[in-house]
């Protein structure tokens, strides 16, 4: 019998109907043995998640807001996971671990990861009692390192040895413990890559994610009238997808099981018996229909352009440019050059309210002409596996963006020809893609 680690999104986990669901989902294959759930999510568009509220009281804890204040926040939070296990007609008593965690916050013992973190925890106890399964602290099998990475030497040892003393157990996503013992969480939506830990260590053959929606769509929702599903991509154009905004994964969640070519398979919940996506180490075919497999993007990005007459024959010019950058902890995208230009494309968050600086520090470091920053730019990345086997694909994209009536500002294609990176004006963004969609898809 193989080993399946399944992964639950919060808003798989959001109340008690969406509990009897996921129960129903792992109880239904024997092969669900390592459950990772998420803290409670939005039950509709207006609620919070717990995560969030867990914030809000640690904020307020620390403001000195008042017992008061600390408290009422805190009691929206009991009642979620009160409701939750009245919902399921459990008879299982957590108030002495909220009390607990109340405490802590009011009386500035913990941190604002371990605040967090408590969100996952209370939910796995809650979990874990109602399948039965055994619940494994992440504290206890997941460590970081002094620099906030996981320490995979350590949590592979004492996960691995953890694992193999539980037939099926439950282990909260998004922390894990420091060197100092305190614990630390992931970043947002983190508990992705818990869960892919997981599967690497627990030798699981699938690693199931399981969420809201059915599998990676083909372009964003929002701006694409019901794009496709895709039904097969590797991690590389996943990753390629999720880091220009496609939300599905965390963008790091696929790093553990890479290696070991662990497939992930990403599932709705809400509808289990859709096959969603898989995602794999290499596919040697592509969709031919469309040739591309999705395409994602994001706006904020800035433009510094640096004129200089007779660049292209100074050596050490681009180095020069960079470590402009790099002394102010900024890091780039793309660096897109002419013969007697340079532009570094970076995120406008990085550098908005720092431009003075950065171009007389540039004006200083290399003979300049000019040195120019623009604001308003948006990155499309046009991604597939297909591209590279077929012609015309970069000539399909341009045209199409435009007939669009979009300028192009900036193109970028890397050797491997996993993508084409666009750059249009914010103002054009929806437009270029609502375009490159139709003319792969229709
Ligand atoms: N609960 C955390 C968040 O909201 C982590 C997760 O859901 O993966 O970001």
């Amino acid at each position: 019998m193989g080993i399946k680690t399944v992964k639950f999104g919060g808003s798989s986990l959001a109340d008690a109907e969406h509990f009897k669901k996921v129960a129903d989902i792992i109880k239904s294959d024997p092969e669900r043995r390592y459950v990772v759930p998420s803290a409670p999510g939005k039950r509709n568009k207006n609620d919070t998640k717990v995560t969030d509220m867990l914030y809000e009281t640690y904020r307020l804890a620390r403001s000195g807001m008042g017992v008061g204040a600390v408290e009422a926040a805190y009691q929206r939070i009991c009642d979620r996971y009160n409701d939750i296990i009245r919902g399921l007609g459990l008879n299982f008593d957590i108030s002495g671990e909220l009390e607990y965690i109340k405490q802590a916050m009011l009386l500035r013992r913990v941190g604002h990861d371990f605040a967090a973190s408590r969100g996952e925890y209370l939910n796995s106890l809650i979990l874990a009692k109602y399948l039965g399964y055994d619940f494994i602290d992440a504290e206890s099998v997941i460590f970081f390192r002094e620099n906030g990475q996981v320490d995979m030497e350590l949590t592979k040892c004492a996960m691995s040895d953890e694992l193999a003393k539980h037939e099926r157990a439950v282990i909260p996503g998004f922390y894990g413990q420091m060197p100092n013992g305190t614990v630390r969480t992931f970043s947002r939506g983190g508990s992705d890559i818990t869960g892919s830990i997981v599967a690497l260590f627990s030798g699981s053959d699938l690693y199931e994610n399981w969420t809201d929606v059915s599998g990676v769509l083909m372009a964003d929702p929002r701006i694409v009238d019901d794009p496709l599903g895709i039904d097969l991509l590797t991690y590389r154009e996943l990753r390629e997808l999720s880091y220009m905004g496609a939300s599905v994964l965390h963008e790091d969640a696929t790093f553990p099981v890479r290696n070991a070519g662990i497939p992930i398979n990403v599932r709705n919940t809400n509808r289990p018996d859709d096959k969603g996506t898989m995602i794999v180490r290499s596919a040697p075919d592509y969709d031919r229909r469309h040739v591309i497999t999705g395409i994602a993007g994001k706006k904020g990005f800035s433009v510094v352009t640096i004129e200089s007459d007779m660049m292209n024959s100074e050596i050490g010019f681009g180095r020069k440019v960079l470590e402009v950058f790099e002394d102010h902890g900024m890091s780039f995208e793309h660096l897109p050059s002419g013969i007697d230009t340079m532009s570094v494309i970076l995120s406008t968050a990085q550098i908005a309210g720092h431009e003075d600086q950065i171009k007389s520090q540039l004006e200083r470091a290399v003979r300049t002409d000019s040195v120019t920053v623009e604001h308003g730019l948006a990155l499309i990345a046009v991604v597939g596996r297909g591209m590279v086997k077929t012609k015309g694909t970069a000539a399909r994209v341009f045209k199409a963006v435009s007939d669009a009536g979009v300028n192009i500002r900036m193109i970028d294609q890397g050797s491997c020809e996993l993508n084409i990176i666009l750059g249009v004006s914010e103002e054009d963004f929806e437009n270029a893609v609502r375009a490159i969609y139709r003319e792969f898809v229709g």
